[in-house]
């Protein structure tokens, strides 16, 4: 017969029962047994239980109502052991009718545990890390309702941060219990942008705000949770206004987040949480919880990232619980940012000045995140496996970019070390600031004209400072990127117009939207591609579309106001498609003409190479080209059929190889042969060693992110350009993969400055 169901319905009655079973003083172990006999009783279960994890890992008994209280702090479960271990790695419930035959089981005689047979677990869950278990049992098997997984999660939850508060055990019974992480480590990773950085941890994915988890008032509570939600929801509509004619069918992605904003059994989730006595922050943390363990092991790619739109509603929704009306939270001086995974907007959601280093658990380094973070000269490590497990809030934390490492909470000897490397970094930039003014010319008298890759307004803000001689590379797309909102025409032409401003002279080439791909904005999400980076992105948007190109292209031409126009457009892929663009840039001229305003003073239409198709069609492109830029990041991931933003590919293929020296080489040859101006702005112009091997095989116009520019122009003050190319030559024949060593020792025999 199976036991009765629970018997009293929802959590609310039952930790108002355990804040009573609390009160009074008492010693705190006490406390703790009279906490799980509370729950015991109220939920007609004959065991309950609680372990906590200990520094070492293990997991302990550290009260129980029904097993045998000898067992109390002698059972201890190393990492991964037993159901408990179980519920650690799985981070949410376990729900068995016969625990004894689960493979996992582990037994243990001291506990007296053999009668029981039902069996329900769930993790003591705070800022989405476990920090112990809380199980309860029936002699008789059967499976235990939802609802009393659930009210078990909410207790759970509570539980967790009474623990954390030490309301339930002394500081010396939680001395070693590992509450959250406080020993110092260092965690590997894989370098993104360059640097060294020492601040404190601020969460992307910030934890529901410690001590805000129940309610006295529900009422209330359900109040607040309803006009978040509200303003939520008015928000995201606004986002959507107005812009279904512009991009067609990718409106419907954006649909499908305003839908799950509007979801019925969201919403539904929330209110019951709310109703069961929390309050409406921790009602968000729990309901995004059981959507990630939920959906979280899904492997359907379509449902993960319908996980990550969730994480982002929750985040948004908790904002503007916090009343800042949904904006990215403000910033400590000396900000380290810890997240999963940043989206190019995201990053640039916060305060550049205070954030000093940027860690990520995933990601990858041609990914735009990590541009972004390149382009604002913020250190970042990313693909540190468990990262958002190990750090809390607050945490100091150092970001070691130059060794792809991460230190949390590190040891004063690590700070001082880190400090007197950041010391000596400074100086290197005093000294490459010094050069700014030097012409780059190579020992043996070669003129490389050195550009910088810019986006944001910070970047041509620095452009005087960073001594480049124009801009190789505007990306429109970041502006798009940044803002709330579609930019318009008027918004445009004024960021253009602010960047050839700051340029003067010195010449800036625009090139037009670049979106799909990676490059996915909140309001106007591409469309659900099987291939993102092989499908509808770049001009092909553009041509398709002409409603946006050709605004592009007259907030252009309206911008430039009789000055000189460079333009150039990103992927195209067949001679028809550069033509057509091309066709659109006169017909914008003309149309300006039309109505009596300047025309460019002079007009260069380019196309970057980044489709490897182009390298076989060189003799039909370059004649209707005025200019080419070569997209090395694009351009590689083509040649080798490896997803940039991927990391278990994106760094399988090497650069400097026979295939990828050689492609490079025959587009320069064929620019000579046409007399065609050529540039490299992808990130390999901007790293020392490879912009040497683009030296050698006659390159002389590099666009990189603003960084680059010094220690680049260092190398090319150093290298004799015709005895690189000799030593080049015959690397191209070569039959290794990879010729990076043999490059690296070429250099070296110049004594070339890497
Ligand atoms: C490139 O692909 O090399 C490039 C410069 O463009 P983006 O990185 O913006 O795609
Ligand atoms: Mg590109």
């Amino acid at each position: 017969m199976p036991p009765p169901a629970l018997a009293i319905r929802g959590p609310r009655s039952l930790l108002r029962q355990i804040r009573e079973a609390m009160a009074g003083g008492g010693p705190t172990q006490a406390k703790l047994g009279a906490v799980v006999r509370t729950i015991a009783v109220s939920m007609v279960a004959e065991v309950c239980s609680i372990y906590l994890r200990r520094a070492t890992g293990e997991m302990e008994l550290f009260a129980t109502e029904g097993l045998d209280p000898g067992a109390i702090h002698v059972t201890q479960l190393k990492p991964g052991e037993g159901l408990v271990g179980e519920i650690m790695r799985l981070g949410g419930p376990l729900n068995l009718s016969d625990a004894p035959n689960h493979p996992a089981f582990s037994y243990r005689p001291e506990t007296g545990e053999d009668p029981f047979h039902a069996f329900l677990g769930v993790p003591l869950l705070r800022g989405g890390r476990a920090i112990g278990v809380l199980v309860v049992q029936n002699r008789t098997s059967r499976i235990y309702a939802e609802d009393d997984v659930e009210d078990l999660q909410i207790i759970a939850m509570v539980l967790a941060e009474m623990v954390a508060a030490g309301d339930l055990l002394s500081r010396e019974e939680l001395k070693d219990v590992e509450i959250a992480p406080r020993r110092p480590e260092r965690l590997k990773g894989a370098k993104f942008a360059d640097g060294l950085a020492f601040g404190v941890a601020v969460l992307h994915e910030a934890p529901v705000a410690v001590g805000r988890l129940l309610s006295d008032d529900s009422a209330a509570e359900e109040g607040r949770l309803a006009a978040a939600i509200g303003d939520l929801q008015a928000q995201i509509d606004a986002m959507l206004d107005g812009h279904e004619g512009i991009l067609g069918a990718s409106y419907d992605v954006l649909e499908t987040y305003k839908m799950l904003a509007h979801s019925r059994s969201w919403n539904h989730s929330l209110q019951e949480a709310v109703h069961s006595g929390l309050t409406a922050e921790a009602a968000v943390e729990r309901v995004r919880s059981e959507h990630r363990a939920g959906i979280g092991q899904a492997r359907d790619p379509y449902l993960r990232e319908r996980v990550h739109d969730l994480e982002d509603l929750n985040d948004r929704l908790l904002r503007h619980l916090s009343g800042d009306g949904g904006k990215a939270r403000s910033l400590p001086d000396n900000a380290i940012l810890i997240a999963r995974n940043l989206g190019p907007a995201d990053l640039l959601e916060y305060d550049r000045a205070k954030l000093r280093g940027l860690l990520l658990e995933e990601g990858s380094s041609a990914s735009h995140a990590a541009i972004v973070a390149r382009a604002l000269d913020i250190p970042c490590v990313g693909r540190i496996a468990g990262l958002r497990d190990r750090v809390n809030e607050g945490d100091p934390v150092i970001v070691d970019a130059e060794m792809g490492e991460a230190y949390l909470r590190p040891r004063p000897d690590v700070v001082k070390a880190v400090t007197a490397r950041m010391g000596v970094r400074a100086e290197r930039r005093a000294e490459f600031a010094r050069l700014r003014d030097t012409p780059a010319f190579t020992r043996d008298g070669v003129k490389i004209t050195l550009l910088m890759n810019a986006g944001l307004a910070v970047d041509f803000d620095i452009l005087p400072e960073t001594g480049a001689e124009g801009i190789g590379l505007f990306r429109t797309e970041f502006q798009f990127m940044v803002s709330e909102d579609l930019p318009r025409l008027n918004a445009q032409a004024a960021l253009y117009a602010r960047v050839l401003d700051a340029a003067g002279d010195l010449p800036v080439t625009f090139r037009t939207l670049d979106l799909g791909g990676d490059k996915v904005l909140p309001y106007l999400e591409a469309e659900r591609e099987d291939n993102p980076a092989l499908g509808w992105r770049a001009v092909r948007m553009g041509l398709d579309r002409p409603a946006l190109l050709r605004i592009q292209l007259r907030a252009l031409i309206a911008a430039v106001a009789g000055r000189p126009l460079r333009v150039m457009f990103p992927l195209v892929a067949s001679v028809e498609e550069f033509r057509a663009a091309r066709a659109l840039v006169d017909r914008e001229i003309a149309w300006a003409s039309r109505r009596g305003r300047p025309g460019p003073s002079r007009l260069d239409v380019g196309a970057m190479i980044e489709a490897p198709s182009l390298i076989w069609h060189l003799d039909a492109l370059l004649p209707m080209t005025d200019f080419v830029s070569i997209g090395t990041n694009d351009l590689m991931q083509y040649l080798f059929a490896a997803d940039r933003g991927n990391p278990r590919v994106s760094d399988r293929y090497d650069v400097l190889s026979p295939p990828a020296l050689r492609a490079l080489s025959t587009i320069k040859e064929a620019c000579i042969a046409t007399g065609t101006p050529v540039s490299v702005c992808g990130e390999i112009a901007g790293r020392p060693l490879e912009a040497f091997a683009l030296l050698a095989l006659g390159f002389d116009r590099l666009s990189m992110p603003p960084v680059g520019i010094g220690p680049v122009k260092q190398m090319v003050l150093s290298c004799d350009r015709e005895a690189a190319r000799r030593g080049l030559e015959p690397l191209l024949k070569s039959a290794a993969g990879s010729v990076r060593g043999e490059v690296e020792a070429l250099a070296r025999k110049l004594a070339v400055a890497l």
